[in-house]
């Protein structure tokens, strides 16, 4: 690792043990902002040297290729992670996790994050893919994102600018900041929800993985038809499709591009099988672009 001259610049950054499954390669450049004075700086150095720009969160979404990516690599620091209430309202930093932000929400009797206990990640990456789980999901609370974008403008978004849909947004830049609506309600239900929820949680396999790795198409699960393609259990190289939900792929190696491959090899299969594109919920870092094609 070598460090530059501005603030917080690495460069050859290992990005495996930043993500959770745990593999792949290093970023060209990494740099943690702690505050949105060196955030602007950064992003100057990037457009300078026309950088390709990507944020990450805790990278419980995201596969970097073992090749690595080229360009900066942001992770937000601890200016990011602040959270503040005003009745309903609740504005909290993206770098703030998602656990925290569903705790301060239950202290403060605040209704509507509960359903939401036990996603991992940030709120930035939250608000990215719109995270949610049993028909809740973030971008419903939201009232405003703050985004600097590449240039360094600093815009405030409604939420219809947000483009919210299943498990997407058309959120782009750094997401700096939200602004959150949320119910009035008491701490005890709101805790005895969040529990249920992360009880909930408990059929979801452990392990090295990044959630579910394809999104249900319309009208049907994602994990049944993998299932009923027989791929439970399925693996390439260090990678292998979970037995208990054919939809979350474990990594047990050192290697992304495994779980790459196995991805396609189920896309494959999936298409083969029932006519069905699965579309991935997983981000694809520093891949080939046709890494998932399927020959149709
Ligand atoms: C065990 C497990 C269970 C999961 N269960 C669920 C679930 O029930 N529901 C669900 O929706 N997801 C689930 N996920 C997936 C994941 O937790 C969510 O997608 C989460 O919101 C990602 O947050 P993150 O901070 O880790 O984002 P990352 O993985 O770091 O990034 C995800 C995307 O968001 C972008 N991003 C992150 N932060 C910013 C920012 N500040 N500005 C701009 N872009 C940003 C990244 O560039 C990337 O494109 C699960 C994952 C795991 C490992």
């Amino acid at each position: 690792m070598t460090a530059t001259d501005v603030g917080s610049l690495r460069k050859r950054v290992p990005l495996g043990p930043l993500t959770s499954y745990r593999c792949g390669g290093e970023a060209e450049y990494f740099a943690r902002p702690e505050d949105a004075a060196e955030l602007a700086e950064l992003l100057r150095f990037a457009a300078e040297r026309s950088l390709p720009l990507r944020v990450l969160g805790r990278g419980t979404n995201v596969l970097v290729s073992d090749a690595g990516v080229e360009g900066l690599v942001l992770s937000l620091g601890e200016g990011f992670r602040r959270i503040e209430r005003d009745g309903r309202l609740v504005r909290a930093g993206a770098a703030v996790s998602m656990g925290m932000l569903v705790r301060f929400a239950v202290t403060n009797g605040l209704g509507g994050l509960a359903p939401l206990a036990g996603i991992p990640g940030t709120l930035g990456g939250a608000l990215v893919g719109n995270a949610g789980s049993g028909g809740a999901e973030i971008g419903a609370l939201v009232e405003s994102v703050t985004v600097v974008t590449p240039e360094g403008a600093v815009r405030e978004l409604s939420a219809a600018e947000c483009g919210f849909g299943y498990r997407r947004s058309s959120l782009s830049g750094v997401v700096v900041s939200a602004l959150l609506r949320l119910r009035p309600s008491d701490a005890e239900t709101e805790a005895a929800s969040a529990r249920a929820a992360v009880l909930d949680r408990r059929r979801f396999p452990r392990g090295r993985t990044a959630g579910s790795v394809f999104k249900n198409p319309p009208g049907c699960s994602a994990a049944a038809l993998l299932d009923a393609a027989g791929l439970k259990g399925a693996s390439v190289g260090g990678a292998v499709v979970s037995g208990r939900h054919a939809n979350f792929i474990i990594c047990r190696s050192e290697s992304a591009d495994d779980v790459a491959r196995l991805m396609a090899a189920c896309r494959r299969a999936v298409f083969e099988r029932f006519g069905v594109l699965l579309e991935p919920e997983i981000r694809l870092w520093g891949f080939p672009p046709d890494i998932l094609e399927v020959k149709t």
